[in-house]
C-alpha cells in the first residue's frame, strides 16, 4: 500500500466529472441520508485545505458520496484514503477513483456510527497523547442526520483517547448546520453558547473555518454549512470523566434563560438539594445568579471538581437523575389518588 512509502505521482488521471459519476449511476440523493453533494471541485479543494498538509497522510473520510471531496484530498497527496460510505450505490463511483489511484483508495461500505476506526489503521502510526498530533485525519462533508451523534461521539472517544484517537490528537475538518457549527465554536455570553460549546472546547481546539452557502450543494439544503476544525488538547481543560462532565453541562443548560444555580441544583435529591448546592457553588466559587451562556469553561471545570468531590463523598449521587424522582412521585400520586377514589366507591 502506498501509505508505507511516499505518493510518486500525486493528481488523479481525467475522470468523469461528480456530474457525470452522479448521472451515469443514477444517485439520485436520499433525503433519509442527508445527501446533499458537492460538485465543485474548487470548494471541495479549499476544505480539504483546512486539514493542513495531507501530503503522505492517511484520512478517513466519512459519506464520500460520489466521491468529490474524496478527489480533493487524493489531489492533496493522501497516501492512504479510507472512505466510509453506508449507501451501497455509491461503490462503484468510488471504485472507479479507487482503480484511478491505485493503493490510496480504500472503500468500507458501512457505517461510520458504529465502525471501528481504531481497527482501520495500521498500530505503528500512533503518537504519544503529549506529542505532535499523528499524521491521520477525519474529514468529511457530514450527513447532517448523523453530524451531532457523530461530534458527541468522537469527544468521548477524544476524552477516553479511543476510536481514533488511539493514534493520538488525530484532526477533524468535518462540516456542520451552520447553527451546529455557530454553537461549536461560540464564546463565552454568546447567544449560541451551548452544551456542544463547552464539550467540544474543553477537549479540543475549535476553529470556524468558513461557511458554505446551501446553493452550493446538489440538492440545496434550507440551511448554510459551517467548516470545522478540530485538534484535540494535549491537555483537556477539565480534568474529570467525560460522563460526569457532560451529566454536569447537560443540567447547566436544562433552563438556558434562568440563573445557572436553576439547573445546577437538579444534580442533587430533593431532601438535600438546599444544603448541597450551596456547597457545589461556594466551593466552586461561581456566582449561582450568572446565566449558563455566562459560565466560561474555567467555571465549569471548578464546578466538575466540585460535583466530582461530592460524588466521592455519596458514592449514590452520581447516580441520582432528578427527572426519574419526578416520574416516580407522579406515579405514587397517581396510585394514591386512584386509592382514595376505589375507597370511596
Ligand atoms: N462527500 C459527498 C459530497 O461532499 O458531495 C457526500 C456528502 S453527503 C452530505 C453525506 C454522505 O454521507 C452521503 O453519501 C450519505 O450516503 C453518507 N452517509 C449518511 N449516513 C451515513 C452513515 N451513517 N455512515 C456513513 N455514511 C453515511
Amino acid at each position: 500500500m502506498a501509505a508505507s512509502g511516499k505518493v510518486a505521482f500525486v493528481r488523479l488521471p481525467p475522470l468523469p466529472t461528480i456530474g457525470e459519476i452522479i448521472k451515469l449511476y443514477n444517485l439520485r440523493a436520499e433525503k433519509q441520508l442527508s445527501q446533499n453533494f458537492l460538485l465543485d471541485l474548487r470548494l471541495t479543494d479549499k476544505i480539504i485545505r483546512q486539514a493542513g498538509n495531507l501530503k503522505n497522510a492517511r484520512v478517513c473520510e466519512v459519506g464520500p458520496g460520489p466521491g468529490g471531496l474524496t478527489r480533493s484530498i487524493l489531489n492533496a497527496g493522501a497516501a492512504d484514503v479510507l472512505v466510509v460510505e453506508k449507501d451501497k450505490r455509491f461503490i462503484p463511483g468510488l471504485e472507479l477513483l479507487s482503480e484511478a489511484a491505485p493503493g490510496r483508495v480504500r472503500i468500507v461500505h458501512g457505517d461510520i456510527l458504529t465502525y471501528r476506526m481504531d481497527q482501520g489503521f495500521p498500530a505503528h502510526i500512533a503518537k504519544k497523547w503529549e506529542d505532535d498530533p499523528p499524521d491521520l485525519h477525519i474529514i468529511g462533508n457530514l450527513p447532517f442526520s448523523v453530524s451531532t451523534p457523530l461530534i458527541i461521539k468522537w469527544l468521548e472517544q477524544m476524552a477516553n483517547r479511543s476510536g481514533p484517537f488511539a493514534f493520538g490528537r488525530t484532526r477533524l475538518t468535518l462540516t456542520f448546520q451552520k447553527e451546529i457549527a455557530e454553537r461549536l465554536t461560540a464564546s463565552t455570553g454568546s447567544r449560541q453558547r451551548s452544551r456542544l460549546s463547552i464539550m467540544a472546547q474543553y477537549l479540543s481546539t475549535v476553529k470556524s473555518c468558513f461557511t458554505i452557502p446551501g446553493r452550493a450543494f446538489v440538492p440545496k439544503p434550507d440551511v448554510d454549512v459551517g467548516v470545522v476544525h478540530f485538534t484535540p488538547l494535549a491537555q483537556p481543560q477539565i480534568q474529570q470523566p467525560f460522563k460526569l462532565v457532560e451529566k454536569l453541562v447537560r443540567h447547566v443548560f436544562q433552563f438556558r434563560g434562568k440563573h445557572c444555580y436553576k439547573g445546577l441544583e437538579k444534580l442533587f435529591p430533593e431532601a438535600e438539594r438546599l444544603e448541597l448546592i450551596e456547597e457545589l457553588l461556594r466551593s466552586a466559587d461561581v456566582d449561582p445568579t450568572l446565566r449558563p451562556a455566562q459560565l466560561s469553561i474555567a467555571h465549569i471545570q471548578a464546578l466538575a471538581d466540585a460535583y466530582s468531590r461530592l460524588c466521592r463523598e455519596n458514592s449514590q449521587l452520581f447516580d441520582y437523575e432528578f427527572r426519574e424522582e419526578l416520574k416516580q412521585k407522579r406515579h405514587s400520586h397517581r396510585r394514591s389518588d386512584s386509592s382514595i377514589k376505589n375507597s370511596s366507591i
